[in-house]
């Protein structure tokens, strides 16, 4: 698995998430088939996030990584608050699964979640002839 694939990470600035939490929600979206909608590089990753805020959801701009990793994010301060924008004691940011963990939630579930809400916007956005 590891090092035959292109880095998908958008690196810390756009990530605010574990890279164990990130992992996952990767591995998640590879699993859902989406991996090719994924953006390649950070810069990329964030044009798309950009645009996609501005002008909505869209077939270029459509990135099911971050996309889901927004959803996740937007549950994490729906729960838990907007302390989660701010960082702890240690000057870290704050990573919304391993906060929702401390809670009581089960970060699989936030994930699997996330991914099955990408896989329906694929298939809004006619993205679903790339998913099996
Ligand atoms: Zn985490």
């Amino acid at each position: 698995m590891a090092g035959t694939k292109p880095d998908n990470h958008p690196g810390s600035k756009t990530v605010k998430m574990c890279m164990p939490h990130w992992e996952d929600l990767k591995k998640t979206i590879e699993d859902r088939g989406l991996m090719g909608l994924v953006a390649s590089d950070g810069k990329t990753a964030v044009e798309n996030l950009v645009s996609e805020l501005q002008e909505g959801s869209n077939p270029q701009n459509y990135d099911p990584l971050m996309a889901a990793m927004l959803a996740i994010w937007a549950n994490a301060l729906k729960y838990g608050g907007l302390y989660l924008m701010s960082q702890d004691d240690q000057g870290n940011d704050y990573c919304p699964l391993c906060e929702a963990q401390k809670h009581g939630i089960e970060a699989a579930e936030w994930i699997a979640l996330a991914a099955d809400g990408q896989v329906e916007m694929a298939r809004g956005l006619k993205l679903a002839p790339k998913i099996q």
